[in-house]
């Protein structure tokens, strides 16, 4: 594993850094961090690879997240993190202007 501690070889702004946050610091290729992760899972039936959600329908009780191969998953809560143009957040915004018109504004979508 390819991973250098936060020590004086580092930039000056890391060592800013763990001095007003308190933490060390830990640079690591983008790649391989999702790697080691899926690596130490010990469940990895869980992961879905290549899949897109492209709706998700609430009720009271639960959440059921849609895929874009038609299988569905039911759960309490949906939590993601699908980047930039998330999917999930335009879900949210849509399912928030349903409930109350003109909630999420355009300037907030931004
Ligand atoms: C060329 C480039 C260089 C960059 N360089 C730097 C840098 O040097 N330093 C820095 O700090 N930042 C950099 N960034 C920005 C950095 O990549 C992002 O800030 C960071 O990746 C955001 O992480 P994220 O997990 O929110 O989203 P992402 O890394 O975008 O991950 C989102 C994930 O969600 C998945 N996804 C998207 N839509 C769906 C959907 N509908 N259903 C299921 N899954 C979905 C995607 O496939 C992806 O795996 C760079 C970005 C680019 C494009």
């Amino acid at each position: 594993m390819d991973l250098f501690r936060g020590t004086s070889t580092l930039p000056l702004s890391f060592t800013l850094l763990e001095f007003s946050v308190g933490y060390d610091t830990r640079t690591i290729s983008r790649q391989l961090f999702p790697r080691i992760l899926y690596n130490r899972l010990p469940d990895k039936s869980k992961v879905l690879e290549r899949q897109r959600v492209v709706d998700i329908v609430e009720d009271k009780e639960s959440a059921r997240v849609v895929l874009a191969d038609g299988t569905e998953h039911v759960g309490d809560l949906v939590v993601s993190a699908d980047g930039v143009h998330s999917k999930v957040r335009e879900i949210m915004w849509q399912n928030a202007n349903k409930t109350i018109p003109h909630f999420i504004t355009a300037t907030e979508k931004r």
